[in-house]
């Protein structure tokens, strides 16, 4: 069976088929807080879709960019006192010191909202020629009802959109949008905040226009495959699709697969609650393949609960495949190594390759004739970002 991927904006498993240079956008970082297991969940899944599809042997170009200017980072940075480009660079490098521990494939460019106004303000002002935005009291807006699809990525009513817009930071009761839904393309800074010329007034991007102007500045008008949490479906994804396809007319995104939200012990990891595992805490006390092992014990559609004892079970898995990859021989490897790829090749269901992983490391460790074994579980090891060639560096 070729690789399929659950299509958020199909509802179903549909066959990932794209052409020989695959074309992915994911979601990166508001640079203002370490990384936590949430972000490392999510980035694991592309990296398992990336390292899958290039076995397959599709070159793939994953772009992730970096959100260092949005309605999270400035008050933050005026919290803590520093100019808010200081605090994205001190919490970007944490963040590609944890991706790099835990072997996660790098982007071929990691393009900053910053970086990209030139791109965005031809954007916002071609929205506004053709009528898809307009402007009042110094604030653009994309005008939704120009764009009668908006809705169909996440199929949500549009009391549920403006119940999440309101939740999500999108202000619905904002007295100058035409629509309640119509969202920011470009407001007025404020005076402590970063400021940037533009035909239509000094100011700064909404968030949403940032990714489609760097998503279309490094892919093109259309991407294979767009990426990113749960969280980012409505209104993030909903409005890139709306304001990329009323700019380009062409299919902005031709799969979008997203990755659930993890829990800690009982309730919701999130900022608000205080409660989020940081990743570069658990590389104090785990190998970073202990880490990626026990995430990967949970598919990442189903948003699962990361408990303590986790990272245990990651570990325990880590000393089998590592005692077994050492072994001399073993049973025939062949219907392991398909269990595995079928299993990714099913929605990337991880768990259940693990299973098989975990299996074929047993039957090499209660013997066999074929020496072929323990090469086979390396390289699966390799498929799924788990190098078995070195001993444990830290935990138990
Ligand atoms: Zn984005």
């Amino acid at each position: 069976m070729a690789l399929h991927v659950y299509d958020t904006a199909h509802r179903e498993i549909v066959p990932f088929a794209p052409g020989p240079q695959v074309r992915m956008y994911v979601c990166g970082i508001t640079p203002y807080d370490s990384t936590h297991l949430g972000h490392a969940a999510t980035y694991l899944t592309y990296d398992l879709l990336i390292r899958r599809l290039e076995e397959l042997g599709h070159e793939v170009s994953m772009v992730r960019n970096v959100t260092d200017v949005d309605d999270s980072i400035l008050p933050k940075a005026r919290e803590l006192g520093v100019p808010y480009l200081e605090l994205a660079a001190a919490e970007l490098a944490r963040f590609h010191a944890d991706m790099e521990a835990l072997e996660m494939r790098p982007p071929v460019a990691e393009p900053r909202a910053t970086e990209t106004i030139d791109e965005i303000v031809l954007i916002v002002e071609r929205l506004l020629d053709s009528g898809h935005a307009y402007m009042t009291a110094g604030t653009v807006y994309f005008d939704v009802s120009t764009f009668p699809r908006f809705g169909e990525l996440s199929h949500y009513t549009r009391e549920q959109m403006v119940r999440l817009a309101r939740a999500r930071g999108g202000n619905p009761e904002d007295p100058h949008r035409r629509d309640p839904l119509d969202f920011v393309l470009w407001q007025p800074s404020l005076p402590d905040e970063p400021a940037w010329r533009a035909p239509f007034g000094v100011g700064r991007p909404g968030w949403h226009v940032e990714c489609s102007a760097m998503a279309i500045q490094e892919l093109g008008p259309t991407i294979d495959l767009h990426g990113g949490g749960t969280d980012l479906i409505f209104p993030h994804h909903e409005c890139e699709v709306a304001q990329s396809e009323a700019l380009t007319g062409k299919p902005f995104v031709r799969h979008w697969l997203h990755s659930a939200m993890v829990a800690y012990e009982g309730e919701k990891m999130s900022k608000s609650l205080g409660n989020l595992v940081f990743v570069s805490d658990l590389l104090e006390i785990a190998d970073p393949r202990a880490i990626r092992l026990a995430l990967m014990h949970h598919h990442y559609r189903s948003g699962f609960e990361w408990n303590n004892t986790d990272i245990q079970d990651g570990s325990a898995l880590l000393h089998r495949l590592l005692a077994a990859a050492v072994a001399p021989d073993g049973p025939d490897p062949g219907p392991f190594a398909d269990r595995v790829r079928a299993a990714l090749d099913a929605d990337l269901d991880a768990p259940r390759a693990l299973e098989a992983l975990g299996e074929l490391a047993d039957a090499i460790l209660s013997g066999g004739t074929d020496c072929n074994a323990p090469v086979v579980l390396r390289e699966l090891g390799t498929l799924l970002g788990i190098a078995l060639d070195r001993p444990i560096a830290v935990g138990p």
